[in-house]
């Protein structure tokens, strides 16, 4: 009972110095910790299902530990076996050869007929893979960031590619 009313007692405190210091002081100031307090030193994360880098946000601040997914379209599509199909396919392909891939060859591989239909999947998987170190995406010959590029784009091995285990799906 003690603890609590000195607890009040310099809440009060603190609240007459900031009313003193200005309104909009008061506001910002507190504005500031409040959106910091929940804040993890991680504040990024990969999405398990596209693979785009996800930003922690004040909604996520009570289950950060466990959001895995971006938006509710990648948490109701999860992953499938396509999407595994597709990154051992994206390792099978860059095994094979020193160069580097295109995602449509992958998605070629594990759909030869529909394969088009595969194209952002493939691009997903990419980036999964990105995420781990596996690959790497480029475009004219420069790394660019899987969650960023726009257009064209090729997949290299990446730092931790010998590392990848695709398994058997
Ligand atoms: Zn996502």
């Amino acid at each position: 009972m003690a603890d609590q009313a000195l607890s009040l007692l310099q809440v009060n405190q603190c609240m007459c110095r900031k009313t003193a210091l200005g309104v909009s002081h008061f506001l910002f100031s507190d504005l500031a910790i409040i959106c910091s307090m929940n804040k993890p030193a991680n504040s990024f994360k990969t999405c398990a299902r596209c693979g785009r880098v996800m930003t922690w946000r004040r909604k996520w601040a009570h289950q950060w530990e466990q959001i895995r997914y971006c938006s509710k379209r990648c948490s109701r599509a999860r992953l499938r076996q396509t999407d595994h199909l597709l990154e051992k396919a994206i390792f099978s392909l860059l095994c094979s050869r020193s160069g580097t891939i295109c995602p449509s060859e992958a998605a070629r591989v594990v759909a030869p007929e529909n394969w088009r239909d595969l194209m952002e999947p493939a691009r997903c998987a990419g980036r999964r893979m990105a995420a781990r170190g596996e690959v790497v995406f480029k475009q004219s010959g420069k790394t660019v960031d899987p969650s960023e590029f726009k257009g064209l784009v090729r997949l290299d091995q990446g730092p931790k590619f010998h590392e990848a285990n695709p398994g058997d799906v």
